[in-house]
């Protein structure tokens, strides 16, 4: 048995019932056996068995009062996976799906896309089962301000930057940095996605929604000399991710036809209204449907993952984990789709993207193309330290830099190791080399 497979099934064995994780890792360690043969001295040193540990995990009990007076209990947790190249550093998700397999996938995740970067960040990812849709201002105001209660003693500006995904925003991360201000009684930049009155950094609500659409014009133009200008776009999702990828996209010429919620999704053959979207999201907090009410010559359908069997030359998955399976990725084709770009985390099922990669799609894993989010949060914490802020111009400029390098690195490390254009093995393999040399380098 090679050491790869060895360490995966000690893996499965240790943790039977996180699925997320055990598909995560799989996904790297796929693309590592050459990184493995090349590197003796890691395999000797224990990297691949060091790497799908997590160097510390936090648990924590999380009780609030609702509005009605009464106890709530939910549970916190932290995930410090690996601080190899700097502080951990990574989302916090809200959401009842939350239990150590989602974070401990995620985390595992954000080492190798924090290390695409370029910029000095570890990996790391929390969250909660607590679930803010259908929860007062206030409620959420007291879950976080519980929620930080804990958290608060295990994180800090050089140890673990914490900050948004599903389900958290610029209102949570605002009530936890208060809650933080007060029990450390510092002011330092120990939380990314801040408001812009306190410390937050321009492009940031935008950037992994427009990282994604930088990633892929640049990937369509060098593989298959094609781009965004005059494609049909589809946007599964409809948060902050799906709404800056379909602006971008628009922006770069295309026309984005359907965007979906967990309930159904919205086609619009005019291009959906962005500012319709936002309005609905954004500020109402409701469900997609509403849209009809707007623009009723819209189709509304049933079922989320429905939003695949619309006919689309680029297709981006924005909304979750696993939401992209074999037959949708089947259907896609068929109907002509010719590149997918992961805007969420791990969305297209391991069957989907064999199928993408063999097919010859431009397929842009996650760990690279939605990496403008934390590279932006990178950015931030850099203007934090200096007590600085730049421009909208200069921060959507470093973006569009860092994502037109992770695209280069990818895609000649694939070709480096015999991947071709396998931007899956390019990212797994460029994400890891970086951060085992540094734990190499480090000692055991
Ligand atoms: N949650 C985002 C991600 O999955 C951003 C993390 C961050 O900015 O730290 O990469």
């Amino acid at each position: 048995m090679s050491i790869l497979s060895e360490v995966l099934s000690n893996v499965k064995k240790r943790d039977p019932y996180e699925p997320e994780f055990h598909q995560a890792v799989e996904e790297v360690f796929e693309s590592l056996e050459p990184v493995a043969k090349m590197h003796p001295e890691w395999v000797e040193a224990g990297v691949f068995q060091r790497i799908v540990e997590p160097e510390r995990q936090i648990f924590f009990r999380v009780p609030w009062i609702d509005d009605n007076g009464k106890v709530q209990v939910n549970r916190g947790m932290r995930v410090q996976f690996n601080s190899a190249i700097g502080p951990y550093k990574g989302g916090l998700r809200f959401h009842p799906s939350v239990y150590p397999g989602i974070i401990k996938f995620l985390g595992f995740e954000q080492i190798f896309k924090n290390s695409l970067t370029g910029l000095p960040m570890g990996g790391g990812k929390g969250g909660s089962d607590f679930d803010p849709k259908g929860k007062s201002d206030r409620e959420v105001m007291r879950f976080c301000q519980s929620f930080m209660l804990e958290l608060s003693r295990h994180i800090g500006a050089d140890t673990d930057v914490p900050a948004g995904d599903i389900g958290v925003g610029k209102r949570e991360i605002g009530y936890m940095f208060g809650m933080y201000k007060k029990i450390k009684n510092e002011f330092t930049g120990v939380l990314t996605g801040k408001g812009l009155n306190y410390g937050g950094s321009l492009v940031r609500t935008q950037a992994t929604g427009y990282g994604v659409c930088y990633f892929m014009e640049e990937a369509l133009n060098n593989i298959k000399n094609k781009s965004f200008n005059d494609s049909i776009v589809v946007v599964s999702g409809s948060g902050n991710v799906a709404i800056y990828a379909a602006e971008k996209a628009s922006q770069l010429g295309g026309k984005v036809v359907a965007m979906s919620d967990s309930k159904g999704y919205i086609y619009d053959s005019q291009g959906i209204n962005l500012e319709t979207m936002k309005k609905i999201k954004e500020v109402g907090r409701k469900r997609i449907n509403e849209y009809l009410k707007y623009h009723p010559e819209a189709v509304y359908t049933e079922g989320s993952s429905n939003i695949w069997s619309v006919k689309c030359d680029i297709a981006l998955p924005c909304a979750t984990q696993n939401e992209l399976d074999e037959n949708a990725a089947k259907t896609l084709i068929e109907n002509g789709c010719f590149a997918v770009g992961e805007g969420a985390n791990m969305p297209c099922t391991p069957e989907a993207v064999h199928l993408f990669i063999k097919k010859n799609l431009v397929f842009a894993p996650g760990k690279a193309s939605n990496a403008g989010g934390v590279a932006t949060s990178g950015l931030e914490m850099s203007q934090n330290s200096m007590r600085y802020s730049w421009t909208f111009e200069e921060v959507d400029s470093k973006l569009k830099e860092i994502m037109k390098d992770i695209f280069k690195n990818t895609h000649e490390t694939a070709k480096k190791y015999g991947f071709e254009n396998n931007l899956v093995a390019g990212a797994n393999i460029a994400g890891f080399v970086k951060v085992a040399s540094a734990m190499y380098d480090q000692g055991i």
